[in-house]
């Protein structure tokens, strides 16, 4: 894997300066997935050119490692060794670190000022191929030549390789250069981003501060450097635009992700289902009833807990009934088991005297489907008619909205959703209700919290009175 970097600023000979590596010196560093070669095959007053050469060790990254191609060809045969790819940005990291920082003690104002420069690239996959490259180089300022590379020189017939030979020119501080470079890599190599680890959006805010912030298409360059972990894209974006010192910004989010890998993989539903499942213990319901069940989420969770003795489902929907009977596989639950679990069609909207008796009720990310002017039936139908000793009930909380970056603003996440509340105007109606009907209640997020917004969740814990009739 090769990269070039080329100057014709005067003397040109600098760049050895600028990039801190003697030009008469060819240097090999090792680094985690193999080594690195930095030589200059050509130094001039007039033009000199660095050259960067990656030996990567495919079959030393794998040895030892799980991988979701374990065990395949392609494990072992790919194109890391010949791709430019993320490989790139922690060899640029570790190489040339100083000229990375604006950093050179020998040419202080070089450092700092635009000289003519070029990348070239011989070869590199764009997941998105020319056309994302250009999305990403130009707004940037660069001229961009990039040229597919045939599949095989010696059959024409076979058309090109999904692969560009790429060069990149400009005017420009070699630090920004390196900068757009180390941060772009993964953006194209996409999925291809092995070094994942927890400080990933302080690199990216360190070192995209100068420039991502006004980039046309810094939605998608934050999502998949983020390895498509939308949350932590929506974090990164959100520190991103605030403006603030993003050196702070970066430490917030650095803890912020600590917070997400530690709760990794489990998606936000889960988080939900999980945090629905343990108020409700902490409360000692063993018999629930799941109003508006959908397709069975929390009653998967409720079911696989032996603690749960009756469970309860409740749906206006037939279609959501059946698919919510297979996914809980009615059919193949063990006669003594079955009896546990019970899915029953039936309206939020009517009194129900199926719902009576009960110890708890949950009623997840439901209300927002009911229309705001049949609000007051549902409150009459649970908790005066029902009146379960424990409610808790979930929707989304309309401020982690403005996180979403597909999210157009004043649209509602779910088409069916009839309004989506503020932490305020949830909290306002949980505590006017409570006290209509003789309910202590109480608030928690759910999800990922940004300090601004909240959780994406939230959840309110209503609790029957002692004193009720
Ligand atoms: N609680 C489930 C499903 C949420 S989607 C989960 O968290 O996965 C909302 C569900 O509410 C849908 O299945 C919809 O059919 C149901 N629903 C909406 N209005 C309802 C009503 N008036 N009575 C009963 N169910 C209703």
């Amino acid at each position: 894997m090769l990269l070039t970097l080329s100057t014709t600023h005067q003397p040109a000979t600098d760049l050895g300066y600028l990039l801190h590596k003697h030009p008469d010196r060819a240097q090999t560093f090792e680094l985690g997935f193999g080594k690195a070669h930095v030589f200059y095959p050509e130094v001039g007053v007039e033009r000199c050119t660095a050259a960067l050469l990656l030996e990567i060790d495919s079959v030393g990254l794998v040895r030892g490692k799980r991988s979701r191609q374990a065990g395949t060809v392609g494990h072992y045969a790919n194109d890391r060794p010949y791709a430019a790819s993320s490989f790139l940005s922690v060899a640029i990291a570790k190489l040339f670190s100083t000229a990375l920082a604006s950093r050179c003690k020998d040419r202080p104002g070089l450092i700092n000022t635009p000289i003519p420069l070029t990348i070239t690239l011989p070869v590199l996959l764009c997941r998105g191929g020319e056309t994302f490259l250009k999305d990403l180089f130009e707004p940037l300022g660069y001229e961009i030549t990039a040229a597919p590379l045939p599949l095989d020189k010696a059959f024409p017939d076979w058309g090109d390789s999904r692969y560009l030979s790429v060069t990149l020119s400009q005017e420009i501080r070699l630090s920004d250069l390196l900068s757009h470079l180390y941060v772009l890599m993964p953006v194209m190599d996409d999925d291809k981003h092995y070094w994942f680890g927890p400080d990933e959006i302080h690199k990216l805010l360190r070192h995209g501060k100068s420039w991502l912030k006004g980039h046309p298409n810094k939605e998608q360059i934050t999502q998949r450097y983020l390895q498509r972990t939308p949350k932590l894209a929506e974090v990164a974006l959100s520190q991103l635009m605030e403006g603030e010192d993003p050196e702070a910004d970066a430490e917030v989010a650095a803890q912020s992700w600590q917070k997400l890998a530690a709760r990794k993989p489990v998606n936000l539903n889960q988080q939900r289902m999980a945090a629905v499942a343990a108020v409700l213990k902490s409360h000692t319901a063993k018999r629930v009833i799941d109003l508006g069940c959908g397709e069975g989420n929390l009653l998967k969770v409720l079911l696989e807990d032996r603690w749960f003795e009756q469970l309860l489902g409740v749906d206006v929907s037939f279609r959501a009934l059946e698919i919510a009977k297979q996914r809980l596989s009615v059919e193949q639950i063990p006669m003594h088991q079955r009896e546990r679990l019970q899915l029953v069609r039936g309206s939020l909207v009517y009194r129900d005297q199926r719902l009576i008796g009960y110890d708890a009720a949950a009623v997840i990310e439901v209300i927002e489907h009911i229309d705001l002017d049949r609000l007051s039936t549902f409150e009459q139908v649970l908790f005066q008619f029902a009146q379960p000793p424990v409610v808790v009930i979930t929707t989304p909380n309309a401020e982690f909205n403005s996180l979403f970056p597909a999210l157009e603003k004043g649209h509602f996440r779910h088409p069916d959703h009839r309004f989506e509340w503020t932490r305020k105007e949830f909290q306002t109606w949980a505590k006017r209700v409570g006290k209509q009907f003789g309910y202590r209640v109480e608030f928690k997020g759910i999800g990922f919290e940004s300090p601004e917004v909240g959780t994406p969740s939230q959840m309110g814990v209503f609790v029957r009175q002692e004193r009720r009739r």
